[in-house]
């Protein structure tokens, strides 16, 4: 899929739309989730405009991947989930229900997970 800048995702990355902000470096951007389905759900978007997970590994550099990573763990950190555990989701494609198309991590956690889907 080609990338359209026209997302929600995009736009906060813009500073058009707000956020909730956890966590911002040079690879990522870290807030929580409007809609939130745990008692901590977070979202880590990547600063490269890249649909999704193979998308991002397609056009991006070690350095990049690597500080993309980097940010997710540091967020999880931030949100004190590191300790008690966490789940994350890389929603890809239509049979996943990805609903914005711009890399983004889900963490999931602040509480035991159910494992249907996994
Ligand atoms: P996905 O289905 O993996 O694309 O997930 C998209 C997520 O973005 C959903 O969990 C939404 O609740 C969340 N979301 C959509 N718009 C916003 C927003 N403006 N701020 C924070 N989270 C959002």
């Amino acid at each position: 899929m080609e990338y359209n800048a026209d997302n929600v995702f995009a736009k906060i990355i813009r500073g058009e739309i707000p956020c909730n902000k956890i966590y911002e470096d040079d690879f990522a951007l870290a807030f929580y989730d409007i809609a939130p389905k745990a008692k901590v759900h977070a979202l880590v978007i990547a600063k490269a405009m890249v649909v999704d997970f193979a998308d991002f590994i397609e056009h991006s550099t070690a350095d990049e991947i690597e500080g993309y990573m980097r940010a997710i763990v540091k967020t999880a950190e931030i949100l004190g989930v590191d300790e008690t555990g966490y789940r994350l989701v890389f929603n890809s494609g239509a049979d996943s229900g990805q609903e914005v198309p711009h890399l983004h991590a889900h963490i999931l956690g602040g509480e035991k997970l159910p494992t249907s889907h996994l």
